[in-house]
């Protein structure tokens, strides 16, 4: 069973590389960010909640964010492991997984990051809003926001994973499978 945290600045491609690992490994693919988005488009009380701080780039409170994973982890009991992606964005939610997994006898099997300078992300993003429409995409000011949230409150998270040794990095620039080439042989060795 492999537990797997896909780490870095939003538009780095997480979200591409989460859904090609989840089929190779048959685990289930768990983002953060989509989850809001599809309870937004449902017009749930969880959605409206985290709209006004998506709206705006910034992270949705912690108690929010790991009420609900919770209840994704325990729905999917019975998985092969997960691949989590946009979370843990603070060293809260990652104590939080933690927990967790311990409650399941699970434990995280490393983190992973995958990296890109700031102007490579800024056209990635831009580019996305032209494809998928994500208000905060299309925003040049929510955009710097997240860039400037991610390196403030989120980055500091691979210290956590650090410490016990399950932090590792890889480089997001290069193809699509490139970049899963290169993350195929960290999670070989995990
Ligand atoms: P990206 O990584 O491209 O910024 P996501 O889809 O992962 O996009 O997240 C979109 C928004 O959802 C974030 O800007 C934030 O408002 C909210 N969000 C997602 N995951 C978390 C989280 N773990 N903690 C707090 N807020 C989150």
């Amino acid at each position: 069973m492999k537990n797997i945290i896909l780490f870095g600045p939003p538009g780095v491609g997480k979200g591409t590389q989460s859904k090609k690992l989840s089929e190779h490994f048959n685990l289930i693919h768990l983002s953060t960010g989509d989850i809001f988005r599809k309870e937004l488009k449902n017009k749930t009380q969880l959605g409206k909640e985290a709209k006004s701080y998506m709206d705006k780039g910034e992270l949705v409170p912690d108690s929010i964010v790991i009420n609900m994973i919770k209840g994704y982890i325990n729905e999917h009991a019975a998985a092969n492991g997960f691949i989590f992606d946009g979370f843990p964005r603070t060293t809260a939610q990652a104590k939080s997984l933690d927990k967790m997994m311990a409650e399941s006898s699970q434990s995280i099997s490393g983190m992973i990051a995958i990296t890109a300078n700031e102007e490579e992300l800024i056209n990635r993003l831009q580019k996305r809003a032209k494809i998928e429409g994500r208000q905060d995409d299309t925003d040049i000011h929510i955009i710097r926001n997240r860039l400037k949230i991610y390196n403030t409150e989120t980055a500091i998270v691979k210290d956590y994973y650090k410490k016990q040794n399950k932090y590792f990095e890889i480089n997001g620039i290069g193809d699509i499978d490139e970049v899963f080439e290169r993350l195929l042989s960290i999670i070989s060795k995990l």
